[in-house]
Order: structure tokens, then sequence, then C-alpha cells
């Protein structure tokens, strides 16, 4: 293996590699290949892992005695949001159990913020002249379509290692009237792999805001899905945001989307006591009751909070593997060549691929052409525009472990040549 960055390689040593990465890249297109590393969705063999849900629940009601099969309990089965309370640090009464979508959740909130306004407001948001959020970068698309959708401006603050960089954010909204929100995926952030740490936890839920109802969007999706023994815990947002006079400020939510059935789990919102009235309020002007039934087949599937936590070493076993093995190839065919820098993520389900700025979205369309669809270039960024053109979101959970290494064998010579093309041109 050549490891010399391509900076230190001569005008003939890089025409050289050029050709042979063409070559290469030539070689993998004639083998016809159809690989996705687009979507962070769980692998079949993980969904098998829930598969007991089919066969409950074993009752029909729950230990209060009520028939779950009815209408009512807006709030969900009490016994999910005690099991979901203890895994994410919070009170019962203050968690919501939804239906089968956090993002769902999240959009209700945005619009009900936008036609309402929120515990904590003047107005609603909609009748601000302008209303902005501020974005940490790289985030989670449909975070950014969402905004976008509803017309919400985005500015964007850099996603650092600890979370978001939070002098930055800090820095807008403490004057500004327009911010009225921001996002924060606290725990292996989409996709950076980043975990807030307790003290930019503490800064956020501190800040001065100038707009009074601010509101931080704590998606807390990937709340206990570990890579490693290790298990990060995530900073208690909603304490923090209390104890700093803040109650109302954050929004909590999760899902089981990726530790039972991402088509058929349950989704979680968690905040002050107000918050959540003000969240069940709306709701119930289009909701008689949650599913229940699959409410209960949960804690009847779990058993207890350490069931969920024991059902997740099992999702690890599966899918560790997929991302020791995006290292080793990206280690292998990219180490000292100097024309990528990846994390190697602690949980969550994206590795964060940093290829030679400028020429991301070549590599997603040299792929593209080979047969290995990535996620389109840009797609972590408002509006899907990298100013530097250089970020790429690696989704590996998904396809059989065999055709990661393949795959990521390929996007390797894609990246290498993009980035001689790019040094020769
Ligand atoms: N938030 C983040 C950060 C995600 O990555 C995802 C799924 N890709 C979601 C929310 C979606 O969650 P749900 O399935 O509960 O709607």
């Amino acid at each position: 293996m050549n490891a010399t960055a391509l900076a230190d390689l001569s005008a003939d040593e890089l025409t050289a590699l050029l050709e042979e990465q063409r070559a290469a890249y030539e070689q993998l297109k004639s083998r016809g290949l159809k690989l996705d590393l687009t979507r962070g969705k769980p692998s079949a063999q993980q969904l098998d892992l829930a598969d007991e849900l089919l066969r409950l629940p074993t009752t029909t009601k729950d230990s209060a005695g009520v028939d779950v099969r009815n209408y009512g309990g807006l709030e969900g089965l009490e016994e999910l949001r005690e099991m979901f309370a203890e895994l994410l640090w919070v009170e019962p009464e203050q968690v919501v159990a939804g239906g089968n979508s956090s993002l769902t959740m999240m959009r209700d909130c945005l619009v009900w913020l936008v036609l309402f306004g929120g515990v904590d407001s003047e107005r609603p948001w909609g009748q601000e002249e302008k209303v902005r959020f501020v974005c940490p970068v790289p985030g989670y698309d449909r975070h950014f379509t969402l905004l976008e959708s509803l017309g919400i401006e985005m500015v964007t603050v850099p996603m650092r290692e600890d979370g978001p960089d939070v002098d930055a954010v800090a820095a807008l909204v403490a004057d500004d009237p327009t911010f009225k929100g921001m996002w924060v995926v606290p725990t292996y952030a989409n996709p950076s792999g980043s975990i807030v740490s307790q003290d930019v936890a503490a800064r956020l839920a501190a800040m001065p805001t100038a707009a009074p109802d601010f509101k931080i969007f704590w998606d807390n999706a990937y709340a206990l899905h570990h890579l490693t023994e290790e298990e990060a815990k995530s900073a208690d947002i909603l304490t923090l945001a209390s104890a700093a006079g803040h109650p109302h400020r954050p929004l909590m939510f999760a899902s089981t989307s990726k530790i039972t059935f991402a088509g058929a789990g349950v989704a979680f919102l968690a905040a002050s006591t107000d918050n959540v009235a003000w969240y069940l309020g709306h709701l119930g002007n289009g909701s008689i009751g949650p599913d229940k039934v699959n409410h209960l087949r949960h804690v009847e599937f779990f058993g207890s909070p350490q069931g969920v936590r024991d059902h997740m070493v099992k999702h690890r076993e599966i899918i560790a593997p997929k991302f020791a093995e995006v290292d080793r190839v990206l280690t292998e065919r990219l180490g000292g060549r100097g024309v990528a820098t990846w994390n190697t993520p602690a949980g969550g389900y994206f590795v964060n691929l940093d290829v030679v700025p400028g020429t991301a979205s070549r590599v997603v369309a040299l792929a593209k052409e080979a047969g290995i669809a990535l996620t389109p270039a840009g797609s972590s960024f408002p509006h899907k525009q990298d100013p530097d053109d250089t970020n790429i979101r690696l989704a590996p959970t998904m396809p059989p472990l065999a055709e990661v290494t393949e795959a990521m064998e390929a996007v390797a010579t894609c990246v290498l040549l993009a980035a001689a093309e790019k040094a020769t041109a």
C-alpha cells in the first residue's frame, strides 16, 4: 500500500496515481454493483430481534385495568411512560408516549408554535416578521427540510465533538429575538457522532436569549444506541434548564424506531409539565388517544428499563462489526493519503466522512455511476448546501457486512479518484 499524501507527490506521480485510480474505477464499474449506504435504517437481522412483538400483547388490559383496545389515554400508557422516563432520565409526568414517529412529534410542536405560540410566547411565531433557528452542522437532513417547509430561516454553527459550538450559539441568540430555537441531537449525533457534554448542555440551558420563548429541540434519537461497552449518558437537559430558570426551553424527543421496529415503534416527547399540557392540549384536537395496544406490546416485550438496555446490546453485536469494517477499509485505503478524514462513532447510525473540499459531489456521482448509492452530498446542511462540498454521510447498518466491505472499497476508490482529478486539474 502506498500511503504517501497526495500533496507530497510529484506531478508525474500524481498523473500515475490518476491513471491507476481511473483503471480501478473502470474495473469497479464493470462489476455492475448495486449497493446502498444512504439511509440509516436497521437491517432485517435487527428487526428480527423484535419479532416477538408480533405475538404480543398477551392481555388487553393495562395495570390499572383499562382496556388498551379502546379510545383514551392521550398521554400514552402509564407503564411505558415510566419505563422510558427512567431511560431518558426524566420524570414519568414529563413524558408523553405517542405514535411511531418522533419526527412527527417535532413537526407537530413546530407547527403549533407557529400557529399558536408556546407556553412562554408573547404571540404565535407565525405573527413574527421573521423566525430563525440555529442549526449545528453537519446535522440531520429532515430537521432542515422541516424548518424549510415552514419558512423558518436557518443559521448554521459548527458541531464539535462535545456538541454545538456554544459560544457561537450564545452570540447569535443573546440579542436577536428572531432566533426562536435550535436543533440539538445530544447523543451520537446524526451524522457527526458527537455527544453533548454536561458543560455544553448546561450553557445551552442557561444562556440568555432575546426571545422569551426560545426552544431547544433536543432530539435524543440515539440515546440508547451504543456501539461500545461504554454507554454515554445524555446530559439531563430538563433539570439543567429548570435549574437555570428556563424550564420550558427544552423539548426532548426519542423513539424506539431503531430499538424495535422503525415503522411500528413508539415515539416519546419529554418536557416541563406545562409543555406537556400544552402539547396534549393541541394533540387532543386531533386525536382521541394513541395506539395503546402497541404501547402495551412494548411494555411486555421489554419487561423493564433494563430489558431495553439488554436489547440494545443485541443491536450492538450486529452493527458494531459494520462500523468497524467502514473504519478498517477507509484506514487501509485512504490512511496517510491526506484525502479524507472520518469519525469512529461510539454510537448512533452514521459515519461522517469529509473528503477533499470541492469533491464530495463528485465522489457521490462517481459512486452512483458504479452502482453505489450514497446520501447526496450536502444533505447534512440546510438547503442541502455544503459550502465546502466536503461532507458525505455514510450509513452502514442496513446492508449485510460483506456488502458494507464491498461498498466501502468502492467509496475509497471514488474518493481517491476525485482527489487525484482535483490535484491534477
Ligand atoms: N431524529 C434523528 C436525529 C434521526 O436520525 C432520525 C431517524 N433517521 C429521526 C429523528 C426519526 O425518528 P422517528 O423514526 O422516531 O421519526
